[in-house]
């Protein structure tokens, strides 16, 4: 994430892929709360950062004293195709709720990548790497991504239309259909994500929402940022 992309929009909500987003629906969060976390032990507190403040930052990143990150939670909203749901949801230390299609009627957005976002994988699992497509080859998949989701939406419609509950209806949705949930979570397992998800072994499309997310991280807590950056971008 470069300098000027840590700049979050005024809403606060970064559009993700064709239909999704990441949104900061609240947080509490600041590098002053790692400082008087890590200063209880000796029964201290600041009101303002200070350099000695910055320095002690650095100092729990780069060691790995992990708990003074704890004390906040960033409250996301997210909308994202199910499968990048399925990757995020493997992430446990957090809390999650997601829009439920046993309750409400499935959405009719797909995700269907850019061109550009079309592509083959070489290589063995573990370390493949992925090399762009010949533009037919791109169209083709995105016309084929077209088809199948119009097709699955018009069966879930039938079955929903015949009276089929939804829970059931569902079973015909593809797992390129969007999702939305909220996810709260500490700076702590945050980075955690970040450092898993945002990395060039991670898969493309939850990249992209990794990405925003830790632009929120930079933007919230500039200084945990900046050390969890010069510490090779490993979680503490
Ligand atoms: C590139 C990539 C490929 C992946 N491929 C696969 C795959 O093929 N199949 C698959 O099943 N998963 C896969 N995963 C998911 C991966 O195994 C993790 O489930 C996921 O990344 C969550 O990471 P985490 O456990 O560190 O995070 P969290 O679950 O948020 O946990 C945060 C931290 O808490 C600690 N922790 C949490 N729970 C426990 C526990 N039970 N015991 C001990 N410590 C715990 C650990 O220190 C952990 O790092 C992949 C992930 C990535 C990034």
């Amino acid at each position: 994430v470069s300098l000027a992309e840590r700049v979050v929009p005024e809403n606060r909500t970064i559009e993700v892929l064709d239909h999704g987003f990441v949104r900061l629906d609240d947080s509490m969060a600041s590098d002053l709360s790692v400082v008087n976390a890590a200063r209880v032990s000796f029964a201290r507190r600041k009101e303002e950062m200070d350099d000695a403040d910055r320095g002690l930052v650095r100092f729990l990143l780069r060691d790995r004293h992990g708990t003074p990150f704890e004390h906040n939670a960033f409250r996301f909203h997210v909308r994202a195709p199910i499968f990048v749901a399925r990757e995020w949801f493997r992430h446990r230390v957090g809390s999650f709720n997601e829009f439920s299609m046993r309750y409400a009627r499935a959405t009719d957005d797909f995700y269907v990548p850019e061109a550009d976002d079309v592509r083959t994988q070489v290589g063995k699992p573990g370390s493949y790497s992925f090399d762009p497509v010949e533009p037919e080859v791109a169209e083709t998949t995105r016309e084929e991504l077209r088809a199948v989701y119009e097709t699955a939406y018009a069966a879930y419609e039938r079955l929903v239309e015949l009276g089929v509950a939804r829970e059931l209806a569902r079973s015909v949705m593809p797992v390129g259909a969007y999702t939305e949930f909220y996810w709260t979570v500490n700076a702590r397992s945050l980075m955690n994500f970040v450092s898993l998800r945002a990395a060039e072994t991670a898969q493309r499309e939850i990249r992209r929402y990794a990405e925003a997310c830790e632009r929120f991280l930079a933007e919230e807590m500039p200084v945990t940022y900046q050390a969890f950056v010069d510490a090779g971008r490993v979680a503490p």
